[in-house]
């Protein structure tokens, strides 16, 4: 059975993109044109705002450069939900800067992206990815991704 792919958070990206490819969601406010990430709906927090505006959902840039990283080597402690009779599978936890935005974004890096492929500076491109499936309710639960970009004029 194929199993139905949902947004592990509803409304914060969009796998159909304005280039039919996958892009974060924020909100934009119309008086200031900061943006949000995670999404803010309720009111613009920037203090400086002129206010009267409103927040629409914008598209995020689908590529940004490398802020800072890290992996997670073990398993967090309770509430944090992982089955204790698995492999704890170390993850690469990467911060990146989207210029546009002048906002920083948090994700795990793509799988087989490991702390020695990235380094700060490094152009990555946000992609979606699958972060669980549950078989049982039919679900496949999908994430987003960072990964680097090959660098213009490399052997790919
Ligand atoms: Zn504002």
């Amino acid at each position: 059975m194929a199993l139905t792919r949902t947004p592990v958070v509803a409304g914060w990206f969009t796998e159909d993109g304005p280039d039919g490819g996958f892009r974060l969601l924020g909100t934009r406010c119309s008086a200031c044109t900061t943006v949000f990430f995670p999404r803010e709906d309720a009111y613009c927090r920037n203090p400086h705002c002129p206010g009267g505006g409103g927040l629409a959902e914008v598209p995020l840039s689908a590529r940004g450069r490398v802020w800072s990283y890290t992996d997670g080597r073990y398993r967090p402690p309770a509430p944090y939900v992982s089955d204790p009779d698995e492999p704890w599978e170390p993850y690469t936890l990467v911060a990146v800067e989207l210029e546009a935005e002048a906002m920083v974004v948090l994700g795990q890096a793509a799988p087989g992206v490991g702390v020695a492929d990235l380094a700060v500076g490094m152009e990555v491109e946000v992609e979606g990815g699958v972060l669980n499936e549950d078989e049982d309710a039919g679900t496949a639960w999908t994430t987003w991704r960072f990964r680097p970009v090959p660098a213009a004029g490399a052997a790919s």
